[in-house]
């Protein structure tokens, strides 16, 4: 329902705080849209540390209070509107992959989720969850290990290559710190830019308190966030290129 990405450097956004702040506050200004549980996952020097839980905002925070995580420059953010399982902590997002070390979260709804299921139960894939979400995270973790080599960019154009319906995808794996990769197809998406640092958000409500530049992504779009850039292409590789715009409302 709600998504929020973030990758910085040592900056005033996150001297204080950290990504896990960035994408707290995010989370709070997409509440209107409604949600029934929320999540987020950070990149530490530990590698993945996920916190999700089912309810208000306020809950995932007491249990981040209860379990805190370590410091993190890198995380991304969901708050969930069930369509594909109950409104359980289980099935809240971020869904881990690739034996833990990737983190996914989505928006929408992945059609054609029970074929891709099956493909990846025959290969001996387990799952934790009823959702479509975590059809597309083991996806993506099969296509890293195999065809994408490791290329998280290359292999998130490769997975939405094959997954149908509505989605915004965001991804992170440890193996690439100080990045999240985003994709989209009939869904919104756009990147908030900062001076060495950068957002993602479903809409600009997601970063607004941050910065105000934006760019739109395109149908069928992906786009690779660092604290420095951010790169567009289609989902076979391809240049691509947002609309950039500067949000004008007073938040
Ligand atoms: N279909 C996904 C689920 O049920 C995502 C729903 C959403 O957009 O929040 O988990």
């Amino acid at each position: 329902c709600g998504i929020v990405g973030y990758v910085g450097r040592n900056t005033k956004t996150t001297g204080d705080h950290g990504a896990l702040d960035v994408v707290l506050e995010g989370l709070r200004r997409l509440e209107y849209r409604g949600y029934d549980s929320a999540g987020v996952a950070v990149l530490t020097d530990s590698g993945v540390e996920a916190r999700k839980k089912s309810g208000k905002l306020v809950n995932l925070v007491n249990e981040i209070a209860e379990s805190p995580l370590a410091e993190s420059l890198t995380g991304i953010g969901h708050t969930r509107w069930a369509t594909h399982g109950g409104p359980t902590d289980q099935n809240a997002h971020p869904h881990l992959a690739d034996g833990g070390r990737l983190a996914l979260i989505h928006n929408g709804i992945i059609e054609n989720f029970a074929e891709i299921k099956q493909t990846l139960v025959a290969k001996g894939y387990e799952f934790l969850s009823e959702t479509d979400t975590e059809v597309s995270a083991v996806l993506l973790g099969d296509i890293y290990r195999g065809e994408g080599a490791g290329d998280l960019t290359v292999s998130m154009q490769l997975a939405s290559q094959k997954l149908e319906g509505a989605f915004t995808l965001l991804a992170v794996h440890e193996d690439h710190p100080g990045v999240v990769v985003a994709s989209r197809r009939n869904s919104p998406l756009v990147v908030g830019l900062g001076d060495n640092e950068n957002f993602l958000g479903s809409d600009v409500s997601g970063f607004i308190d941050f910065t105000r530049r934006a760019v739109e992504l395109g149908q069928d779009q992906i786009v690779t966030i660092t604290p420095e850039n951010h790169v567009i292409t289609d989902f076979f590789g391809n240049p691509a290129e947002g609309r950039e715009f500067s949000v004008d409302w007073d938040a």
